[in-house]
């Protein structure tokens, strides 16, 4: 394959890794079926688990000769009940359970909660929710290390469950010992991306950017209703976006995720930050082979809101069908993509040049310039991918290729809304050269053909960061 693999749509794909998986022939069909990034996910799996998919993932990479983004994503201090004698037990609705600081198994009356943080945040006659909401239950007294609460809707309980208490800020670090340690693992492996868990503050964020340190691109998990208040400063501070919709949505109403969808979405892509939309989007392919309907709206609402990257998780990591499961959602792209409606809504999202930039005038310049002489694609040279990030922030319908001398550069922007990237060797001096080595690539990577118009937009001199001053038309001979 190697210079054939042109994606037929602008939207990317995510895909979550795990046992279904896990080996280097699946992994390289999933590529092909469209995965642009693929997910390490830090809260299964041990450090040698991830270590091999990295691998695999880099042959791949060297093989068909394409940047292909990896993402780590770190569990965060996602709060979880401890264990049962027998692993689980039924509960009643009415029923009184203890949550203590023991940490022996617990049973019908009692359970572990190994966070002493939450017997000072909790409220009596306050909500908490275990296991994504199926158990609800009421905050009925609560003491120096135990809380009693009243079992409001009934289920089972089993060991190590998730346990949220919803439009509650909890002092608690976001950045736990586990995560300190897997984020310098992954760093060490040389992931391109970072993702932070339960994010609530723009201080949660400055923390795991300090420890980052520049070694990957950072981003941020929206998961909590702190996160979304702090939208703008914790948005500021991360390189890309997640919208965790399987805890946001415990911990805020359902009725109220589709709206939030629409506002974090759109101010993301205004800032010309990438932002992914994640969780539960073919939800029922993890056993089925096709997904419901509303799953394959829900995929394209995602694309019509103008998000860079949709994701898969449990559907291609534990899933009977993850190989399906990426072909079904590259098709709902493609064909959401292609209505002129949701043309339409790219339109009439656009936002203007950022202030008095003169790199973000030229962009955003060269994106109307490409559609009134109709150029096929767009060429940005860039040494940060700043100028791509731009170009993408204006949802052309056309594939932007951005030229890096920096491979790491080119596996970030794989989450990217239409950015194809490719590593170049870096250009230096004058503006002579670099239209014959566009065509030359454009041509190689099948984006263009003799006779069709670009557009290239790029800094002179060469090799500088953060001066694009050129804009040309060109034509492929
Ligand atoms: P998770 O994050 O899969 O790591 O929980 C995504 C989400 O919460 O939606
Ligand atoms: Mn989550």
């Amino acid at each position: 394959m190697g210079a054939s693999v042109k994606r037929s749509r602008q939207t990317k794909i995510l895909a979550t890794l795990g046992p279904a998986s896990n080996t280097k022939n699946k992994i390289r069909e999933l590529f092909e079926a469209g995965v642009d990034i693929f997910r390490l996910n830090f809260s299964h799996g041990e450090h040698k688990d991830h270590a091999a998919l990295f691998k695999i993932i880099r042959e791949i990479e060297s093989k068909v000769n394409r940047p292909i983004g990896i993402l780590a994503d770190m569990q965060g201090p996602k709060l979880r009940i401890g264990t049962f004698k027998n692993g689980s037990v039924e509960t009643k609705r009415g029923q009184m359970i203890r949550f203590d600081s023991d940490s022996a198994p617990g049973d019908e009356t009692r359970v572990h909660m190994p966070h002493p943080e939450i017997f000072s945040a909790l409220k009596k006659d306050g909500l908490f929710f275990i296991d994504d909401g199926k158990v609800r239950c009421r905050v009925r007294e609560i003491g120096k290390d135990y809380f009693i609460a009243e079992i409001r809707a009934a289920g089972t309980l089993s060991d190590k469950k998730g346990f949220n208490v919803p439009e509650t800020f909890l002092p608690i670090p976001a950045l736990t010992d586990k995560d300190k340690k897997d984020i310098a693992f992954a760093l060490d492996l040389g992931v391109d991306w970072i993702a932070q868990s339960f994010v609530q503050t723009a201080d949660d964020v400055k923390e795991a950017r300090k420890l980052i340190d520049g070694r990957a691109a950072l981003m941020v998990k929206l998961e909590k209703p702190a996160a979304i208040e702090n939208l703008e400063a914790i948005v500021e501070l991360a390189d890309g976006v997640m919208l965790a919709r399987g805890d946001l949505g415990v911990e805020i109403p359902p009725e109220d995720v589709p709206s939030t969808q629409k506002h974090v979405v759109r101010y993301v892509r205004s800032v010309g930050k990438p932002v992914v939309v994640a969780t539960q989007m073919l939800e029922s392919m993890i056993t089925s082979s096709r997904p419901t309907r509303a799953e394959a709206s829900d995929v394209a609402t995602a694309v019509y809101d103008g998000a860079d990257a949709v994701m898969l998780s449990a559907e291609t990591a534990s899933g009977d069908h993850p190989l399906r499961s990426v072909d079904m959602m590259n098709r709902i792209c493609q064909r959401t993509e292609s209505d002129e409606i949701y043309q339409d809504m790219m339109g009439d999202m656009r936002p203007d040049a950022i202030g008095d930039d003169p790199s973000d005038a030229i962009t955003t310049a060269a994106f109307y310039v490409a559609q009134d002489v109709e150029a096929t694609c767009i060429v940005t040279y860039t040494m940060s991918g700043s100028t791509a990030l731009r170009m993408a922030r204006q949802r052309p319908d056309v594939q932007i290729l951005c030229l890096t001398p920096d491979e790491k550069v080119a596996r970030r922007l794989a989450v990217s809304y239409g950015v194809h990237a490719v590593c170049t060797p870096e250009i230096k001096g004058e503006f002579s050269g670099p239209v014959p080595h566009a065509v030359q690539i454009i041509k190689e990577e099948g984006l263009a053909e003799k006779g069709e118009r670009f557009i290239m937009t790029a800094g002179v001199p060469f090799g500088v960061s953060g001066s694009t001053n050129i804009l040309r038309i060109a034509e492929v001979e």
